[in-house]
Parts: structure tokens; C-alpha cells; sequence
């Protein structure tokens, strides 16, 4: 494949490090630790790409998935984690090739609008609000950004918006997130494109299956995530050559070679810890219902960020609004909101009246606690110690990667052309 041929497959995927061990492709036995989205696509790569080659799953828990879930009751329908992909051709891909295109379908154009609420109030989110930041500012935080390993605090410093970013995408303050690692395009890390990034950006446009997404667009399964999951699932069962083992754990790479008598290159860590100072966040995730009519008052939208510590939620998603698929039933409107543990007030009743403060009075018709989760800390310099990483074996998903499943996706795909 040429430079450029690389970058309309992958895009700016190709400034992050590809942490994989180069004697990966020698071994016929490959051990993958880690169930969630990256080990399973690279278990199912891998399995059908070699198919002489054995690909053990290991997952320490009863279920293959790791933070993705779709909590259904009824005909609500809500994703515990991931509920829309950003476009990128690696997802596309993905679901063609799992028979997943009839269930793939790009979000509603009428829910884009994204609001923060700043200062006691909600502002929409656009290229305006940059200017709150003042345009020289803005130019001279980008440009000393380029030196890399800045906090995202100091790439767009203005804290509101830094923080409701950073928040809604791993649940943490933007001071404490590595720009390098959430916006590489912004700090210009690692390689760059051969050619200007709009004409990269019509090549990569005519490179989707199934459809091209819109600028700005996501696009979600009827169903929910948990379909992607089952599906991989479901086809990992059926190749002969792949095993999945539930129920074990291993502490580290190290204790995965031993346990299979492999020598460590054979080793694909798909599983969160082994970075310098690993730590987790802690968001409780809330259901919430109101009858149509109850939430007339709140505009169809994408969603709220909330970056006021003060306030026990960090941010509500209009879930039924986004969605081309149903996900609440007929007049309900359905909204997703994050309780980050930090803020100290994630019980049941404590949401209710968060969230009464934004959508009004009314009751909800429900409201459930669907799921707890962690998200790994990616302090400032994370991907620069990423892409100087020893690589005794490899490292995948999104501990080292990057945050949402289009990097992990797009990261098993590399991998697989690094060991053809
Ligand atoms: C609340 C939330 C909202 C999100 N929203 C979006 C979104 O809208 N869009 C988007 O693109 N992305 C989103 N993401 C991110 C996305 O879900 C992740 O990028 C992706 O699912 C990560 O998959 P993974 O396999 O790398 O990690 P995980 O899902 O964490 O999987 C790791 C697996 O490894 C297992 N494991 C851990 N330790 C061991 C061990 N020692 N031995 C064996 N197994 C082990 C775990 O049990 C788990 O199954 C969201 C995440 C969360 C939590």
C-alpha cells in the first residue's frame, strides 16, 4: 500500500503509535487478552485473515463486551456506553463485513445541535463559542500546543468549554487530559498526511460502504451496540480456529505467557493497566423517560455537557432524539445522563433533581440506574509515553489507542496489515 493509499484507509489515525510487537506474525498461536470491542475485532481479524493460525480469547469476566451494553425495558432502548460511532470508513467497514448494514443507520440530521451549560446558563456549541476563547488566544494556545504533551487546559483555554469536552468524552477536567491523545490533529502529533487534510478528507468521503455520512454526523445501531457485540460474538463461535476462555483473569502480559507456555511476542493486551500511573474514573449511568408533551420546551438536539462541578451531572444525551432507530415508545422522549463519582451525588434521587433543574418540573415517567463504568485516565504526555513504549508484546484498545471505538476499530485493521 503507497503513503497515500494508507492514509485514505486509515486518516488521521496514522498519528497515533501502532503498539504491536513485529514478531506478532511469526507465532501460529496467538493469545488475546482482553474481551471487549478491540480484543474481539482482533481475535475475529485475526482468526479470518489467518485461518491456519489458533486465537485464544481470554476475558476476565462472564461476558464479552467490556464497557458496551444496551439496557432495554420494554421499548426503551439505551446504550450503557457507546451509543453512536463518528464516521470513520474502519467502522463502515466493520459492519458490512458482520452483515450489519440494514441495522447501521446515520443519526438524525434534526438532533445535531450540542449546548453547555455555562455560567447558569445553556449556550450552543459552534464554531461561535471558539470565539469566546478570542481568536489570538485560541492561535497562540494552538501553536505552543504544538510542542506536545500539553493539557487539553492549555490547547483551548477557555475551562468551560475545555472541561465540557473533556467531560463528556472520558469523564475527567480538561487539565488533567492529554490533548496529544484527544485531538493529535489539533497538536499536529506524529506523521502527517502526504497531502492538505480537505482533499484527504474527499478521498476518505468516497472510501465508505453502505453510505457516506454527513459532515458532523454519527451513526448508531437499530438495536443498540450490544447487536455489534452479539454479532461478534456469535461469528468468533463459529470459527474453528478461535477459543474464548471466560473467567480468567491474568494480571499482566507477563503472567499470560507463562500461563500458555507462549513466548510474550505472542501476547495481544486488549485490556486496560499497563501504562505508567494507571488510573480509572467512575460514572454512574442514568435512563431517563418524560412524556412528549412533559418535554416540549426542551429543542431536539445531541445533548447537554455540564462542566459546573457543582452539579451532580456532567451530562444528559437525548437519546430518542438521535437515533434513527426507535428507542423510546410512541409520545416518550428518552435522555441518557452521566453521574461522574467525583461529584459526589450519583444516587438515584440526587439525579432526578439534577436533571429537573434543565428538562423542568415534570416527573419522569422513568428513571434507572442502567450501569456503572470506569474510564482510564489519559494524564498529559499519555501518548507520547504510548508511542516510546516498550513493546514486549502488543497493545491494543483504548487504553493506548484512543478513546472511541473508531480508533480501536481502526487500530485492528492496522494491526492486521502490520503482520500480513
Ligand atoms: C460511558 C461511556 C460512553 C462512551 N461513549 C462512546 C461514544 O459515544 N462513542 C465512542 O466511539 N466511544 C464511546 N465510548 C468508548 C468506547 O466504549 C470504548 O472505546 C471501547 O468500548 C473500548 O473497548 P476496549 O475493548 O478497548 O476496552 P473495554 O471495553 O474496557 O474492554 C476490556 C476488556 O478486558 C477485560 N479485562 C480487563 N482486565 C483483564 C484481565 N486482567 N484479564 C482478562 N480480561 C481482562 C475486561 O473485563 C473487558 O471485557 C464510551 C465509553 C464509556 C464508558
Amino acid at each position: 500500500m503507497s503513503e497515500l493509499e494508507e492514509w485514505v484507509r486509515h486518516g488521521n489515525e496514522l498519528q497515533r503509535p501502532l503498539l504491536v510487537n513485529k514478531e506478532l506474525s511469526q507465532h501460529e498461536k496467538i493469545v488475546v487478552v482482553g474481551g471487549g470491542l478491540s480484543g474481539m475485532c482482533a481475535a475475529y481479524r485475526m482468526a479470518t485473515h489467518f485461518p491456519s493460525k489458533q486465537i485464544v480469547l481470554v476475558e476476565k469476566s462472564d461476558r464479552l463486551g467490556g464497557v458496551i451494553q444496551t439496557w432495554k425495558q420494554g421499548e426503551w432502548v439505551c446504550d450503557v456506553a457507546v451509543n453512536a460511532a463518528r464516521a470513520h470508513p474502519a467502522v463502515w467497514r466493520l459492519m458490512e463485513d458482520l452483515g450489519l448494514s440494514d441495522e447501521w443507520k446515520p443519526s438524525r440530521s434534526r438532533a445535531q445541535s450540542r449546548w453547555v451549560w455555562l455560567d447558569g446558563s445553556k449556550h450552543k456549541l459552534s464554531l461561535f463559542s471558539l470565539l469566546k476563547i478570542g481568536p489570538f488566544k485560541l492561535r497562540k494556545a494552538l501553536k505552543e500546543s504544538k510542542s506536545g504533551s500539553k493539557p487539553v487546559s492549555e490547547v483551548l483555554p477557555h475551562i468551560g468549554i475545555a472541561d465540557a469536552m473533556t467531560l463528556g468524552i472520558v469523564n475527567d477536567t480538561a487539565s488533567n487530559v492529554d490533548a496529544d491523545f484527544l485531538i493529535p490533529s489539533a497538536t499536529d502529533f506524529g506523521p502527517s498526511s502526504p497531502v492538505k487534510r480537505r482533499k484527504l478528507a474527499k478521498l476518505i468521503a468516497q472510501t465508505y460502504p453502505l453510505f457516506s455520512p454527513k459532515k458532523g454526523s454519527v451513526a448508531s445501531l437499530s438495536g443498540g451496540m450490544t447487536v455489534l457485540i452479539d454479532t461478534l460474538q456469535t461469528r468468533l463461535q463459529s470459527l474453528e480456529n478461535v477459543e474464548v476462555l471466560f473467567q480468567t483473569s491474568l494480571n499482566n502480559p507477563q503472567a499470560a505467557s507463562e500461563h500458555f507456555n507462549l513466548p510474550l511476542s505472542s501476547i495481544v493486551w486488549a485490556a486496560p493497566g499497563m501504562v505508567e500511573r494507571f488510573e480509572q474514573t467512575t460514572l454512574s449511568v442514568f435512563a431517563v423517560g418524560y412524556r412528549e408533551e412533559d418535554v416540549a420546551h426542551v429543542p431536539f438536539g445531541y445533548g447537554l455537557l455540564i462542566p459546573d462541578q457543582t452539579i451532580p451531572i456532567s451530562g444528559i444525551l437525548y437519546e430518542s432524539d438521535l437515533h434513527a432507530s426507535s428507542r423510546a415508545p410512541e409520545g416518550h422522549r428518552l435522555f441518557r445522563v452521566m453521574a461522574p463519582h467525583s461529584r459526589g451525588a450519583f444516587d438515584i434521587e440526587s439525579v432526578q433533581t439534577a436533571v429537573q433543574r434543565f428538562m423542568g418540573p415534570a416527573q419522569p415517567v422513568i428513571i434507572e440506574s442502567i450501569g456503572v463504568r470506569q474510564i482510564p485516565r489519559f494524564w498529559p504526555g499519555h501518548l507520547q509515553r504510548m508511542a516510546e513504549k516498550e513493546l514486549d508484546c502488543s497493545y491494543i484498545g483504548w487504553s493506548y489507542s484512543g478513546v472511541s471505538i473508531t480508533h480501536v476499530v481502526d487500530e485492528v485493521e492496522r494491526l492486521i496489515e502490520r503482520v500480513s
